[in-house]
């Protein structure tokens, strides 16, 4: 186990130069920038930091930082490194995010490309042995020769977070159109089947008028557009009086 070190100490000396700082921040300043001595920090044996508030515009809640040293026996400091610090009120720009975790669905334009990576897991190739080829590129020609058209296809992670996303969404049962349905898609005529896996939850909306026309659906989705949906009586417009027929005559008319 090893033995925890001390905390360096404050060299007074390094603490007490802060003329010294200031003017070598001065050396690379304009005297316009900086602001009142805010405070020393420790930051090794002999070695503190002297900090002065930055005045510049834009810069509020910014300090600069002047490091100085002293060598053992040494009754003098030297400045080790002056920089432009923020402090905890600085205004400061959000933290950077890549481009692939900020896109969002919709996000995409005409003409914009966004490609998949290699070892996207949410493909695998659609045939075996792709991982030993040369280059990846020639799964592409491999898979075309084979006829199978495609290079990858959905893995099992792919589908599975698919069918997650599809069910948790507004296409899934637990949308407020599906809770207010009169019965479920399975049992709609306007479904569409898929094939393969995905079958066993979804389908296609085939219905013009459902919100949901054109698009994937959970079997135990439904909206009040439903084939088979019926007006209750209390729904159903009340029915027209009996016609009445004006008698009147014209020579009745005369008479008057
Ligand atoms: S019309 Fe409504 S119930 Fe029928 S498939 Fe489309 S969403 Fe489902």
């Amino acid at each position: 186990m090893t033995k925890a070190s001390k905390p360096a100490k404050l060299d007074q000396v390094g603490a007490d130069a802060v003329d010294a700082a200031r003017q070598a921040l001065l050396e690379l300043v304009p005297a316009g920038d900086v602001g009142e001595h805010l405070g020393v920090d420790v930051e090794g044996k002999k070695v503190v930091t002297h900090r002065f508030a930055c005045t510049q515009t834009g810069y509020r809640g910014w300090s600069w930082s002047v490091t100085v040293a002293r060598a053992p026996k040494q009754k003098t400091v030297t400045v080790d490194e002056i920089v432009l610090l923020p402090d905890e009120d600085a205004v400061l720009a959000p933290e950077w995010v890549p481009y692939k975790e900020r896109i969002r669905p919709g996000d995409l334009s005409p003409g914009d490309l966004l490609p998949t990576e290699d070892d996207d897991d949410r493909l695998v190739p659609s045939f075996t042995g792709a991982d030993e080829l040369p280059d990846p590129r020639e799964a592409k020609r491999v898979a075309e020769e084979l006829g199978l058209g495609r290079p990858r296809v959905l893995s099992v992670e792919g589908r599975e977070a698919a069918a997650q996303r599809w069910y948790d969404g507004d296409h899934g049962p637990e949308a407020p159109l599906a809770q207010s349905a009169p019965a479920a898609c399975v049992t709609c005529g306007f479904l569409v089947k898929l094939a393969g896996p995905l079958s066993q939850a979804f389908g296609v909306c085939a219905n013009a008028f459902a919100n949901d026309d054109g698009r994937v659906v959970s079997l135990d989705h439904g909206c009040g557009a439903h084939s088979e949906a019926q007006l209750s009586k209390k729904q159903l417009p009340r029915p027209l009086p009996e016609p009445a027929l004006d008698a009147i005559r014209r020579e009745d008319l005369e008479l008057f």
